[in-house]
């Protein structure tokens, strides 16, 4: 391999298990953590956070481009948010058909009727890539989604350059250990957080995570709590239970969670269904949106992060909605869409069916759902296309072009699993902070990214989900 690890040391199978021993205890030391299966409440036993024993080469054009599409991408989701007209014609025919959207669709609804409390806005999104191989030979910028909730491994990210740093240069690779970034997602994120906090104007409120109950990846949390510690800014973790509990708006709407005033809330949950498991939840997300916490994200920019929108962008002309005056945005926000295609009812959307029955290997099929292992491939769409083809059950999913990346070698290290060289592909994402009050543009940014890597034979979900791990781009 020219462009990344040379084949003498991943082959140098008594390198590789020395390597591989290190970079665990390295992992520890520069606090890449994550609390265990056995005991996901406690942090009395932890382990490392699963990663790449090499970073992988990421040609250093895509990343720029990455780089700079993003502080678009965050005025997009932003206008996006603005757009009522919009947002009602791009998840009716979603909204008719999964519960989940239309129950968030209906908390949009209400707060959009009784008027905004709040005029600052916080967006902390991760736009995420993959690089398709093309005829020629180079690759080529796709993005896969935009999480406009819950973005994670900000925190973890920022440790992660250092590790790989020392195996290459223990591996006698200086050169190359030179090309693996700096990164810091957390400073972007905590910025951006006590920014809002700042602007919200009280200076004994508090900037609310919003949790579940079991959390592995808590030290991923900590790093941007400690962030806004640093600042003197208080942070709390609370369930929506709690909030439910003890939450309450004073007649200005000012939220009060255990008797403290929240400024932010900041939800690092609330993306599925699972997280809304009685009616109370459903209410307390309605009074947060209520009120005149700053919240990240607001219900309008949370429905922005859909799957059914990305489609919707992707039709030609509604990039041009949105920056009606500046066509080189728009050209370098649509060269990064991958082909997207609605299964509405009606002529266009039996056109996508046929296409996906045609050849189903060269599509993912997508539901309405976030967190890794919702997606459906190969021969599984044929078979739940087949099933809905006829009704209005299909709009509930989009469909996608499958990127296809070059596969590269490389060891994934987790917990207890044979080290062995691996075919492996990689997503990258870059981390958006913007922050607005009213029309004014606070700040817009990309603070930082993250690269994931799997083995190629997954085709689905993420480093929570047990598939992907932690990796660093090796600039070429
Ligand atoms: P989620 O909201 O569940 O994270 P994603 O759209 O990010 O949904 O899909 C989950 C995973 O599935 C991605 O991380 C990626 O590995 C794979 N995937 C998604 N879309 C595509 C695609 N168009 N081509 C190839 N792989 C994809
Ligand atoms: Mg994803």
């Amino acid at each position: 391999m020219a462009d990344g690890i040379p084949e003498e040391v991943l082959m140098n199978a008594g390198l590789i298990e020395n390597l591989s021993d290190l970079a665990k205890d390295t992992a520890l030391l520069h606090g890449v953590l994550m609390r265990t299966k056995e005991t996901p409440k406690s942090s009395e036993i932890v382990t490392y956070a699963p990663f790449t024993l090499f970073p992988s080469a990421v040609p250093r054009a895509v990343f720029q481009q990455a780089l700079a599409v993003q502080t678009h991408y965050n005025l997009l989701v932003d206008r996006i948010s603005q757009d009522p007209v919009f947002l009602e014609e791009a998840l009716a025919s979603t909204i008719a058909v999964d519960d989940f959207t239309r129950r968030l669709f209906s908390i949009y609804r209400q707060v959009l009727e009784e008027g905004k409390s709040q005029l600052i806005v916080l967006g902390l999104n991760r736009s995420d890539y993959m690089l398709d191989q093309r005829e020629d030979g180079m690759s080529s910028l796709k993005q896969i989604e935009i999480n406009t909730i819950a973005a994670s491994f900000g925190g973890l990210a920022s440790r992660t350059p250092d590790i790989h740093r020392h195996i290459l240069k223990v591996a006698g690779r200086l050169e190359e250990s030179q090309r693996v970034l700096d990164n810091n997602p957390a400073a972007g994120l905590a910025r951006g957080l006590a920014k809002a906090w700042e602007l919200h104007g009280s200076e004994k409120a508090v900037v609310m995570f919003m949790i579940d109950e079991v959390e592995r990846n808590i030290f991923d949390h900590r790093y941007v709590e400690n962030e806004l510690w640093k600042r003197n800014i208080r942070t709390i973790r609370r369930r929506f239970e709690d909030v439910c509990k003890t939450g309450s708006l004073d007649q200005g709407k000012r939220l009060f969670v255990d008797g403290q005033e929240v400024a932010v809330v900041y939800f690092r949950n609330g993306y599925m269904p699972q997280h809304y498991n009685s009616e109370q939840i459903w209410e307390a997300r309605l009074m947060m949106e209520r009120s005149m916490a700053v919240k990240c994200p607001d219900i309008a920019t949370h429905l922005a992060g859909t799957k059914k929108v990305q489609q919707e962008l992707a039709r030609p002309g509604v990039l041009e909605r949105f920056f009606p005056d500046e066509p080189k945005v728009v050209d370098q926000i649509r060269a990064t869409f991958a082909g997207l295609y609605t299964l509405d009812m009606g002529p266009e959307g039996d056109k996508t069916v046929a296409m996906a029955l045609d050849k189903p290997d060269r599509f993912v099929l997508k539901p309405q759902r976030e967190g890794g292992g919702n997606n459906i491939y190969g021969s599984e769409i044929c078979q739940v296309l087949e099933a809905a083809k006829g009704s209005l059950e299909r709009t509930a999913y989009i469909l996608m072009d499958k990127i296809q990346p070059r596969p590269v070698l490389n060891y994934l290290l987790r917990r207890d699993a044979v080290l062995r060289l691996s075919s492996c592909i990689s997503e990258l994402g870059m981390f958006g902070v913007y922050v607005r009050q009213g029309s004014d543009m606070v700040t817009n940014e990309c603070v930082g990214h993250l690269l994931r890597t799997k083995s190629s034979e997954d085709s689905d979900g993420g480093v929570a989900a047990g598939v992907a791990v932690l990796d660093n781009p090796l600039i070429i």
